[in-house]
């Protein structure tokens, strides 16, 4: 890691020791079982909002620290990934940047003390690509929007207390896209069945169903029919995220081949010896570097408020696929 010295500072190793020693301690001892068990404690999330983890880069004035720090999120991403299963923050971000007052200062800390989870639901059954065709109505009634319509391969969707749900307000296209806070509980509105995954087993994703389900208009997050922008933008920093757990992903394969080059034996030797193993773990180095430093380069064009729309979006396509 020390190739990249040039993106982090005291405070970030600082970040880093924490994290890593809260998921040493509290995480992977546990993970094989909560994988299996395809569920993990919801006391997890008060630990770590107890060890200040789920308040890095969010304002002080919430509880947070290193607020807006891009590096601070990368290093706590990337030590939460050693942990050998995903987890992302991508419901709480619109909350904080564009929801009134009453209703951030009620909701943030909360969740940022592990006490109440968050959830994003954009994704449709009919599709999650094309989010400006989203389907999922909201229509004002009074001081509500009466929402109706569904969602699915919503992370943490079983679980979570709060839903940053992406709804149309307006007409046809991004401009009557919205973003609504709905409380579970909220009558009409119920979470369907758990989805089976390839992995990430103890990460929950849920499907959720809206029939005629009250929701008051204080609960809108950002200006009416603004919310693909809001959408957008959040999604800069889940790309982002996601790259950075690919690449950790990928370090633990190579940290793991490495270790088994070393112990196993054939014919005679470590089979790290053989001259194609050898070219094969040089390869998956190379790459995980290439994969690094490209997403540590769009994280500090990131930090000093530049747009990397499309190279953040490489980033995110490529560090998932070279892994596999
Ligand atoms: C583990 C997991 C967790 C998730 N968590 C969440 C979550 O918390 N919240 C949430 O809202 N969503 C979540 N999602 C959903 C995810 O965002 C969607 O799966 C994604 O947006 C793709 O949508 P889709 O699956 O409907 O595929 P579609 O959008 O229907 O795409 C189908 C196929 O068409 C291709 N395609 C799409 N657009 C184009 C195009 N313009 N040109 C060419 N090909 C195209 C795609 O590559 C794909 O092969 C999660 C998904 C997974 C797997």
């Amino acid at each position: 890691m020390s190739a990249f010295q040039e993106y982090f500072d005291e405070s970030h190793q600082l970040v880093r020791d924490s994290v890593r020693r809260f998921v040493e301690r509290e995480i992977l001892p546990h993970i094989n079982d909560w994988e299996e068990a395809e569920e993990f404690p919801r006391e997890l999330y008060l630990k770590a909002g107890a060890a200040g983890i789920l308040s890095i880069g969010y304002p002080e004035v919430f509880g947070g620290s290193h607020e807006g720090d891009v590096f601070a999120k990368v290093v706590a991403s990337e030590e939460l990934m050693r942990s050998g299963s995903g987890s992302l923050d991508i419901g709480l971000p619109p909350v904080v940047k564009w929801a009134k007052p009453e209703l951030r200062e009620r909701i943030v800390p909360q969740v940022l003390a592990g006490e109440k989870i968050m959830a994003l639901a954009v994704t449709e059954p009919s599709g999650g690509s094309d989010v400006a065709n989203l389907k999922t109505r909201a229509v004002r009634d009074g001081d509500f929007y009466r929402v109706s319509g569904s969602k699915t391969f919503i992370t943490s969707g079983v679980r979570a207390d709060y839903y940053t749900v992406a709804v149309r307000t307006g007409g046809d296209g991004f401009g009557g896209v919205s973003l609504l806070l709905v409380e579970k509980g909220t009558p009409g509105f119920t979470v369907g069945r758990k989805l089976k995954k390839m992995g990430w087993w103890a990460s929950d994703t849920a499907e959720l169903f809206f029939d005629d389900c009250m929701v008051p208009v204080g609960n809108l997050i950002g200006a009416e029919n603004m919310g693909f922008a809001c959408i957008m933008a959040n999604f800069q920093s889940e790309r982002l995220s996601l790259a950075t757990m690919a690449n950790m992903t990928a370090q633990l394969a190579l940290e793991e081949a490495l270790k088994w080059a070393k112990e196993r034996e054939a014919f005679g030797k470590p089979i790290g010896k053989f001259r194609v193993l050898k070219h094969r773990l040089a390869e998956m180095a190379t790459q995980l570097e290439v994969s690094r430093d490209f997403t540590y380069r769009q994280a500090a064009k990131m930090a000093a408020g530049k747009s990397v729309i499309k190279e953040i979006s490489m980033a995110k396509n490529f560090a998932p696929e070279f892994i596999e």
